[in-house]
């Protein structure tokens, strides 16, 4: 680290958002742990800043976790070999702050006086202080101050003899979103909140059965993706096969729109439909609805590749990547002055000049956030000589913040929450600007448009219509600075 930087315990620090946890878990597979490094090395994307590895092997349990990358925090032969079993649970995730660090990551463990049980979360429960408040009145020791703990001291003090019941038990009293794989001594559960709001697939590979965010984690591992864990379901795995079940009461599926838009790899299916073709129609349908004449489609690596790609096939004009990025910057970790901040992007992307210069060019980005991204970019290619910019994107306009496991600016720093198209058009520094419609991004998923009544997706950051409660946020009993708690209750998954 220079003499100038100043390190940064404030996840906002960056010019980028933090994307949210990625999960993995196998049983049945010789060295589950090997293969839960695997899966979750294809899952770095959705979470860079912390990994773990929790296994259990004839009812005694084993964990590995460390800040860092997965390659990083797994390479040590020693630190493989004592994770040993053919059961297996892990996690990426973002971190927090400080000292605090290295108890938040996951898997949490803890023992119960039904066993030892591991658990790996993504996603985040909105009512999460709420119920901390009252456990800590009741007595409960927090060892963490991530929201997933909170599941750990319900099921402590819940009902039932087995570890599902307990789960289920825990899980009837939270709220938010949830896709967790959850190790117990001699299986592994998978359960997606019922909304389904964050992803969770069923793999297989030989006899082992496997549970991951996303499908890349099978493909790398040569395993088959079976199917989605169903909004509300439950599947339990272990030495009988698997077993499913919904033991929730039953709510309409709302999957988050935002996993097909820029979370996921583009190599990853969900509901059997492919992300990478799902953006490439986003491109498309971009395409139809903001036409302008142009001489070359930009992409902004790496996120906006895919529905440049789908621009550039709609309407005939020539994909050229006239900006480069830098893949081995990883975060900046330093003060957001402006000077600096700028600096930061530009550490990252470079025009490829040639492709640029006397050209109209029509930029495609995935989504804009804050604007600062943008605002660099287009700096950028002006200063490489462009005659016209036009930037495009593969989103509606970002009005909301996320509360179910997106680590999202507040509203007054999101741009579009502040400012009209033309306003951003202009403090953006392009010529036009235009936005996917919210019916054009449904129909690129293949629906006809949104159902307002009752829409197939979770779209609250477009749309601010939030499909689960937000205990948490709108409690009126919330003292100011227990709000930065909670922040950090939510920051902490
Ligand atoms: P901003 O610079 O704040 O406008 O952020 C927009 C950029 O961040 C876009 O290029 C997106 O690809 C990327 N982005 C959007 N949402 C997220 C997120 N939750 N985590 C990380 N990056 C994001």
């Amino acid at each position: 680290m220079t003499s100038f930087c100043h390190v940064s315990t404030n996840p906002f620090d960056d010019d980028k958002l933090r994307e949210e946890c990625g999960v993995f878990g196998v049983f049945g597979a010789h060295t589950a742990a090997a293969h839960t490094a695997l899966g979750l090395h294809a899952l770095q994307h959705r979470g860079q800043e912390a990994a773990g590895i929790v296994t259990v092997d004839n009812g005694q349990f084993h964990a590995h976790r460390a800040l860092g990358l997965v390659g990083d925090a797994f390479a040590s032969n020693e630190v493989m070999q004592g994770l040993v079993g053919d059961i297996a649970i892990g996690h990426v995730r973002y971190s927090t702050s400080g000292d605090t660090i290295l108890r938040n990551v996951q898997p949490l463990f803890a023992e119960f006086a039904f066993g030892g049980v591991g658990i790996a979360h993504n996603g985040n429960l909105t009512n999460a202080y709420t119920l901390k408040k009252v456990l800590i009145e009741r007595g409960a020791i927090f060892q963490s101050t991530s929201d997933t703990e909170v599941i750990f001291h319900l099921m402590a003090l819940g009902a039932g003899k087995t570890l599902e019941q307990r789960l289920v038990d825990a899980l009837n009293q939270v709220e938010g979103a949830y896709s967790l794989v959850v190790l117990g001594s001699d299986r592994v559960i998978g359960v997606r909140d019922p909304a389904g709001v964050r992803p969770l697939v069923l793999g297989k590979l030989g006899d082992a059965y496997l549970l991951a965010s996303e499908t890349c984690a099978f493909d790398i591992i040569g395993a088959q993706y079976v199917r989605d864990v169903a909004a509300g379901e439950m599947v339990s795995i272990d030495a009988n096969g698997i077993h499913s079940s919904f033991p929730f009461d039953k709510s309409p599926s709302r999957f988050c729109i935002f996993e097909y838009i820029y979370f996921a790899r583009p190599d990853s299916l969900f509901e059997d439909k492919s992300v990478y073709a799902v953006r490439k129609n986003i491109g498309k349908q971009l395409a139809r609805e903001s036409h302008v004449d142009a001489d070359v489609i930009v992409p902004v690596p790496d996120s906006g590749v895919t529905g440049a790609l789908g621009y550039a096939e709609q309407s005939g004009i020539t994909f050229e990547l006239g900006i480069i990025r830098n893949h081995y910057v990883g975060r900046t970790f330093i003060e957001p002055t402006d000077h600096i901040r700028h600096l930061g992007v530009k550490l990252k992307h470079n025009t490829n000049k040639a492709y640029i210069k006397d050209k109209r060019v029509i930029l495609v980005d995935d989504s804009i956030v804050r604007g600062t991204t943008s605002v660099k970019i287009v700096d950028m290619v002006r200063q490489a000589g462009a005659k016209e910019v036009h930037m495009r994107i593969a989103s509606p306009p970002t009005t909301h913040s996320c509360f179910y496991g997106v680590d999202t600016p507040s509203r007054d720093k999101l741009m579009a929450a502040q400012h009209s198209i033309a306003e951003m058009a202009k403090l953006i520094g392009v010529d036009s600007l235009a936005f996917i419609s919210l019916d054009g991004l449904y129909q690129a998923l293949g629906e006809t448009k949104r159902n307002k009544e009752m829409p197939q997706y979770c779209d609250a950051c477009f749309t601010g219509e939030y499909p689960l409660p937000l205990t948490d946020h709108n409690s009126t009993t919330l003292p100011k600075n227990k709000k930065n708690v909670l922040k950090e209750l939510m920051r902490a998954r």
